[in-house]
């Protein structure tokens, strides 16, 4: 039978989305990610002894997770949590347990390209958004602008680094989903979205605390900071145009033929364009997958479309790529020359 946690896990696969990619930045106080009790997904299920335990172990790291799940549990909505993130007492608590980290600032985001400005308000960014960035739809819901600015400032730099992508993600929307910064969504026909979550609705300072609270434990790559979030969705959106190119089709083109659709799917959920690349980077680099994986960030273990978008996210946004992203880059021939 279906519990509550089921059906949220489900609630994309109600029409034809084939594959949702969700950045879910939860994990345990020590950094260790875990697919069990649901952390690979929304919440641990609180009826179960082990989903209990997780759940204690995350609010010891400072998560927030308990709140988030007790919430869920009510079947309360995303503004009561947007409010949490906000500085409800869930955030105070954390802060006072010291786990947000804030004796470090938020790094000040690298100077904008020229290209870019920042909006004076929401309807330009979405303008911006729609035709500077390609996208059909943007929906930058209740996010306020300091986050919608730094979004478009990011894709920005992703499209300038990588024009064939521009218009790959046809829609720019919210999701519903708590505990995710944003996620990729693909569909049946070929089509790409890119979903911000609730996290990401409760402005740029908390972000950046979360994700530098997921860098000290070891869950998202040393040397990057909040901005890496973008990166790591544009990674896996690089992964599919790449599974599209070796059918070839173009990064925004739609499937005609069934064969197409079923291929491209398969090279997806198998991760299969990812595989092959951490193996060739492994092998360079004398190691193991698994220790090549482990090198990067916890999240990056939990499959190959994650240690790479991991990988990328790392190569973009840190000053100092360690050398096991440079690898994963190199092997995917994305690695710039001379750098
Ligand atoms: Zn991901």
């Amino acid at each position: 039978m279906k519990n509550r946690y089921d059906i949220i896990t489900e609630v994309k696969k109600y029409d034809n989305i084939t594959e949702v990619h969700k950045f879910n930045p939860f994990h345990d106080a020590k950094g260790k990610f875990s697919n069990k009790h649901g952390f690979a997904s929304y919440s641990a299920n609180p009826k179960t002894n082990a989903g209990r335990l997780a759940i204690e172990r995350s609010a010891a790291g400072g998560h927030g997770k308990t709140m988030n799940v007790h919430r869920e549990s009510q079947g309360e909505n995303i503004d009561q949590n947007a409010n949490w993130l906000k500085g409800g007492p869930g955030a105070k608590a954390l802060a006072a347990q010291g786990q947000l980290a804030s004796q470090q600032p938020k790094q000040p985001a690298q100077p904008a390209p020229k290209v870019f400005a920042p909006a004076k308000d929401v309807q330009e960014a979405t303008d911006y958004a729609k035709n500077e960035l390609g996208f059909k739809n943007v929906n930058f819901g209740r996010m306020d602008l300091e986050t919608v600015n730094h979004i478009n400032e990011e894709l920005t730099k992703a499209y300038s680094e990588y024009p064939e992508l521009k218009g790959a993600i046809e829609n720019l929307g919210q999701s519903n989903s708590k505990h995710a910064y944003a996620s990729v969504v693909r569909w049946a026909d070929g089509k790409v979205e890119l979903e911000f979550g609730a996290l990401m609705r409760g402005g740029l300072d908390l972000v950046a605390q979360k994700y530098q609270n997921d860098v000290r434990v070891g869950f998202h790559p040393a040397g990057t900071d909040y901005r890496a979030n973008i990166w790591h969705e544009i990674g896996h959106v690089v992964a599919g145009a790449a599974v599209k190119k070796q059918l070839g089709l173009k990064p925004d083109e739609k499937f005609t033929n069934g064969n197409d659709a079923g291929n491209y799917f398969r090279a997806l959920k198998g991760k299969t364009y990812e595989k092959d690349i951490i193996k060739t980077a492994a092998k360079n680099q004398k190691t193991t997958m698994k220790a090549l994986k482990a090198g990067i960030s916890r999240y990056a273990e939990k499959d190959p479309a994650e240690t790479f978008a991991e990988a990328f996210a790392e190569y973009h946004t840190s000053k100092n790529p360690r050398p096991e992203c440079v690898a994963i880059m190199e092997a995917a021939g994305l690695a710039k020359k001379g750098a």
